[in-house]
């Protein structure tokens, strides 16, 4: 990813149609490949396969140890198949505790861990998330909704094209009987950024 800060020709979206363009005209792509590529992210990986992923660790101790330990080969366990890790050089998954809370941005433009939360939502990647995710972040979160008790240490991870961050939520309370399916439809995007809880 590069430091897009500027909006118009230059915004990432035009930049990645005519990279598109380019790359279709020189015979490299077709077209129907790439709309396929951002259909499956969109639909099929994410935020699926990070709903599953927490599920998992939710239901299986062992498997949450080492998930918070090296995010990619634990999640390589669950097989989700081709193009896992692709895009993600390392993810590091941040587990939200009692006294915890963590919550992830990326500052410079809009790294995001796409390989397990498909693509990123367009606040995500607005000037305003990602500079008040820094400078104040309590406050932007009770304005997504999320009021932090005072005693909760809030930890804000910036995200880089290296290092891409996940949360993995708490498990509500009352879900004592769900089996990893119906854990998984509990898990919401919002909650792996760290801007909702479940
Ligand atoms: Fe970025």
């Amino acid at each position: 990813m590069t430091a897009d800060r500027r909006q118009g020709s230059d915004s990432p979206a035009v930049r990645t149609e005519a990279v598109e363009a380019l790359l279709v005209e020189r015979g490299l792509v077709q077209s129907a490949a790439v709309d396929a590529l951002v259909e499956r992210y969109e639909q099929d990986i994410g935020p699926l396969r990070g709903a599953r992923v927490v599920a998992e660790a939710w239901t299986d101790p062992a498997f949450r140890a080492r998930l918070l330990e090296d995010g990619m080969p634990a999640i390589r366990e669950l097989g989700f198949g081709d193009n896992t890790d692709s895009h993600v050089a390392r993810l590091v998954v941040k587990e939200n505790t009692e006294s915890v809370h963590n919550l992830v941005v990326c500052t410079l433009c809009s790294c995001y861990p796409w390989a397990v939360l498909g693509l990123p939502p367009a606040w995500y990647k607005s000037p305003a998330y990602r500079s008040r995710a820094v400078r104040e972040p309590r406050l932007l979160l009770a304005e997504l909704g999320l009021d932090l008790e005072p005693e909760v240490e809030l930890r804000v991870w910036d995200s880089s094209a290296e290092v891409r961050y996940m949360v993995l939520p708490r498990r509500p309370e009352g879900t004592g009987g769900l089996d990893v399916e119906e854990l998984t439809a509990r898990v919401t995007r919002d909650s792996m950024i760290g801007v909702e809880r479940l």
